[in-house]
């Protein structure tokens, strides 16, 4: 869409029958679920993204805030209610956490600083390692307490372990525990309190569809259900694709967009210098999930977004995050987005989307065998603790996808739906770069590249990508997006 807009000839090649890939969606038998994406976080990045391409995003979908953002369901049975509504918030935790609320404000205020000192170092490439000595990097580095986890940086704000899980179960958003992920994430919860999650009418992924439109509008060509086969390859210079009928499309320029590691691994060949098949597979990976996607011909009176916690989080994040077996369901997240859009399925049913994080495909599980087993034990699960206690009998239609299908389906390596880890040791320059460090002419965008995972880093990594391509081609050395929020 950037691209385009700035006069390049795109033509994107996407292997599935639909754009969007984890922020697709699936249309089975009238009921509309999406696939991943279903929280829209800082919607002004998007919002910046379709304006850097010349368009209004407003002309193309519309985006609602959710008050209450959500319910957080505890194991007891307590429920939270945050909103970006601050008053709203204070009420609750002087309900269920008393003796919080100042701390919750010295949060909010603390990290709203430690955000905009940081933030900036989110949004610029790392080509260099030299890039650490920026400034803006040298500025922000007291505020990211490298050796502290997000769990240590709660405890010293919060005295509740109910409140301090309330601000620490996000990590879940990238696929990491509060427990081993950096400090630096406390972040994600301040950003959500203070901007709230947002939904798109028709669900999140109207808005790769919208991207798609743009593309067309500026005459780019999306070609869907193509698979590519092979990035093509004049010694290290990219030069085209080979697409899987055989078809070979010369380039002066090639963006990559499939999942980092599977892109490597599958489609640059095996001479690679950096990213070998070794160094793949030594990398760590966030968690994967276990979805179930339901056609319910009923709907119910709960919130559009509800996670429900279980007994023993902390034994929970651990299984997974190193790869080992569920020992116990302790957290499962309910999508009920009928509440709010009712377009998503024939009147008087709804789609209901279950999530449950379990380990990426390291684990070895054989989610063949496994899998009616867990479906079984996630729907009891929601029967207890959710008020949906009918939902077996009123499905309609279902589908389910496990940490194999995200593989198979999806092209992500080791089913690590959040793409690598997001531990500082793969994060800035040690994340891979935007500007292909095996291939010239060649760039990676998405969730496996830098800043990383979720909407609004992928945001940021489409403009870096194609500023850098665009900079590459001109020679032209002004950063043309310095003056966006992004
Ligand atoms: C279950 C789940 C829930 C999530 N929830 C949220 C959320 O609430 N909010 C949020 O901000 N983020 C969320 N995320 C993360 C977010 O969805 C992803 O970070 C983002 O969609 C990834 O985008 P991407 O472009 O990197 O990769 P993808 O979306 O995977 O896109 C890659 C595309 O490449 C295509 N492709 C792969 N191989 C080939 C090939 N050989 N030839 C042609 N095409 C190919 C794929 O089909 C796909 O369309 C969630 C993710 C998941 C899985």
């Amino acid at each position: 869409m950037l691209l385009s807009h700035r006069g390049y000839d795109v033509a994107v090649y996407e292997k599935e029958a639909s754009v969007g890939g984890r922020t697709g969606r699936y249309i089975i038998d009238g009921y509309i679920f999406d696939i991943g994406s279903t929280f829209l976080m800082l919607p002004q990045f998007i919002e910046e993204v379709f304006a850097l391409a010349g368009k209004d995003i407003r002309d193309y979908v519309e985006i609602k805030p959710l008050d209450p953002l959500y319910r957080l369901r505890f194991d007891d049975g307590t429920e939270f209610h945050p909103s970006t509504d601050t008053e709203k918030t204070i009420a609750e935790i002087q309900r269920l956490f008393p003796g919080e609320v100042d701390n919750y404000l010295r949060f909010m205020r603390n990290e709203g600083y430690r955000y905009r000192r940081i933030e900036r170092c989110f949004k610029v490439p790392y080509d260099s390692v030299y890039d650490f000595l920026s400034p803006h990097f040298i500025e922000a580095l007291p505020q990211m307490e490298i050796t502290g986890t997000l769990r240590e940086r709660l405890e010293g704000y919060f005295r509740h372990d109910k409140m301090r899980l309330a601000m620490a179960f996000q990590t879940k958003y990238i696929g990491m525990s509060p427990w081993r992920a950096p400090s630096v994430y406390s972040l994600i919860s301040y950003v959500e309190h203070r901007w709230g999650i947002h939904h798109v009418r028709g669900g999140l992924n109207q808005l790769t569809l919208a991207m798609a439109k743009v593309v067309e509008e500026y005459g780019g060509r999306v070609y869907t259900s193509t698979k590519v086969s092979q990035v093509l390859r004049r010694d290290k210079t990219a030069t085209g694709l080979l697409l899987e009928d055989g078809q070979e499309i010369s380039a002066d320029y090639i963006v990559i967009n499939a999942d980092f590691a599977y892109a490597m691994s599958s489609l640059i060949g095996s001479r690679r210098k950096k990213y070998t098949d070794d160094n793949l597979q030594r990398r760590d990976y966030s968690c994967s999930t276990f979805m179930l996607y339901l056609g319910v011909n009923k709907t119910y009176d709960i919130p559009h977004h509800n996670l429900i916690l279980g007994s023993d989080f902390k034994a929970h994040m651990d299984d997974i995050t190193m790869t080992r077996s569920p020992s116990s369901m302790s957290m499962v997240y309910v999508h009920n987005p009928i509440v709010t859009d009712d377009t998503l399925a024939p009147r008087g049913k709804s789609p209901i989307y279950v999530l449950v994080p379990v380990p990426n495909n390291k684990a070895q599980i054989d989610w063949g065998g496994f899998k009616q087993g867990f479906r079984k034990q996630v729907l009891d699960f929601i029967v207890k603790k959710t008020g949906m206690t009918d939902i077996e009998q009123h499905i309609e239609v279902e589908k389910i996808m496990t940490p194999h299908n995200w593989e198979s389906d999806l092209n992500v390596y080791n089913g690590a739906v959040f793409n690598l880890s997001h531990d500082l040791g793969q994060m800035f320059w040690f994340r891979p770069h935007n500007r292909s460090e095996e291939l010239s002419n060649c760039y990676i965008v998405g969730g496996g590249t830098h800043p990383g995972s979720g909407l609004p880093n992928i945001c940021i990594s489409s403009v870096i990508t194609s500023e850098q391509l665009i900079r590459d081609d001109t020679g032209d050395r002004r950063w043309a997006f310095e003056k966006t929020h992004l």
